[in-house]
Parts: C-alpha cells; sequence; structure tokens
C-alpha cells in the first residue's frame, strides 16, 4: 500500500530555517577566507555537502594537523614545519649556518618567501610583513609586522657590521605604497645600524603581484636592486 506523502502540507517554516543554518553558518565562515565571496562561499559548502564521510573526515583532521604540527618563526615570522617536540622557535633559514646574514629581504607573505627561496639564488635572511598597506590607509602599522621588522632589523645589526635590507614587495600600488611606508619607517636606521635599503629592480613590470612573477623576471629584479 502507497501511503501519500503530507511533507509538503507538514513542513514548518522554521525547519528549513535551522537546516540552513549550519550551511549558513559554515558559509560565513569560508567567506573569512582571502578572495573567497558570499556566491563562493556557498559553493564550498555545497561541494563539501556531496563528497563522501571520509573525504571530510579527512579534511578536518588535516586542518587540526596542520595547526598542531607547523609553528610559526620568531625571527622571520613564516610559519614551518617543526621538527622536534616541544617548542621550536626558529625556523630552519633563521638558524642555517651557511645563511648570508648581512641581507635581509622582506616579503609580504610565506609564498613570496617560498619562490624566492626555491629560485636558488638568494641565500641570505627573509622577514615576513605578512601583507600591504592600502593608499590613505588610517592604520598602516596593524597591516603589517613594522615593529617586528625594526626589533629583527637591530637584532641582526647588532651581531653584524652591515646590513642590507632588500624590499621584495609587489609592484602593484598597494606594494608601492608598503615599500614607502617600510622606507619611511627604516630611515632613522641608515645611519644609526649602518643600514642599507634597497629594493627589487623593475624588471618586475609595474601592477605585477610578486608571486606572479616568473624566475627569470625575479632574478634580474633581485640582481638589478637599488
Ligand atoms: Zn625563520
Amino acid at each position: 500500500m502507497i501511503k501519500t506523502s503530507r511533507i509538503s502540507k507538514k513542513n514548518p517554516p522554521h525547519e528549513t530555517i535551522s537546516m540552513n543554518n549550519t550551511i549558513e553558518k559554515l558559509a560565513e565562515y569560508f567567506t573569512k577566507f582571502p578572495g573567497i565571496g558570499t556566491r563562493q562561499s556557498k559553493r564550498l559548502v555545497y561541494f563539501l555537502l556531496s563528497r563522501d564521510d571520509q573525504f571530510v573526515k579527512t579534511l578536518a583532521e588535516l586542518i587540526l594537523d596542520v595547526k598542531r604540527s607547523v609553528g610559526q618563526c620568531s625571527g622571520c615570522y613564516r610559519f614551518f614545519p617543526k621538527e622536534t617536540r616541544g617548542q621550536q622557535e626558529l625556523c630552519k633559514i633563521c638558524t642555517d649556518p651557511n645563511v648570508d646574514t648581512s641581507i635581509l629581504m622582506v616579503v609580504e607573505k610565506d609564498t613570496d618567501l617560498e619562490n624566492i627561496k626555491k629560485m636558488g639564488v638568494y641565500h641570505g635572511l627573509f622577514f615576513v610583513l605578512g601583507g600591504t598597506i592600502p593608499i590613505l590607509d588610517k592604520a598602516p602599522k596593524e597591516r603589517v609586522r613594522a615593529a617586528e621588522l625594526v626589533a629583527r632589523i637591530n637584532t641582526i645589526s647588532a651581531k653584524n657590521t652591515s646590513l642590507e635590507v632588500i624590499l621584495a614587495i609587489s609592484a602593484t600600488t598597494e606594494g608601492e605604497n608598503t615599500t614607502l611606508y617600510i622606507q619611511k619607517i627604516l630611515e632613522p636606521f641608515i645611519t644609526k645600524n649602518r643600514l642599507k635599503v634597497s629594493t627589487l629592480g623593475r624588471g618586475l613590470s609595474t601592477g605585477t603581484e610578486l608571486e606572479y612573477s616568473d624566475d627569470e623576471t625575479l632574478k634580474n629584479a633581485l640582481k638589478n636592486r637599488g
């Protein structure tokens, strides 16, 4: 005997809302990701719903694991895989005995550092600024690790006779604005810490984000810095 469905009659409006709440909540989380808008965040949620339990479980575990097994270096501020148990403050680059401690390259983000490191032509220290500053921004200090950069420069300069700081920031409007801001902040240290401040040679065409530059362009930009 076939029972007739009464769902359409019984479906209370609050049930629809409560079901959507979890979807909405997760979608809202995804909008916090860089470059993810409201529409894309919903697509991600529905994508997850379409996959099997194992996929979602592995993803959830990986998210937890990445927080546990990766640390942030107190020298260059990059994220690095922890190799030892317990607290490990500095990454491999910062503790490498062969690293050239007379040069410090300032980049926006971890991926820029990785790209430059991969090229194999730069063997100095790094510093990850953690962002860029939009034009006319009211709180530039909160956008980048400016105070941390100054502290880092002071620590390195205490052990070196000279230090060159290379500002390797994107040739975009925001990037240029950031370079100007950092140059201004570092000005007092030029004589105080015998500091040389240089920027990447503009083989990097205007508007280019560092992460989209190819190896050759970056190598030239590094060689032609000034
Ligand atoms: Zn480091």
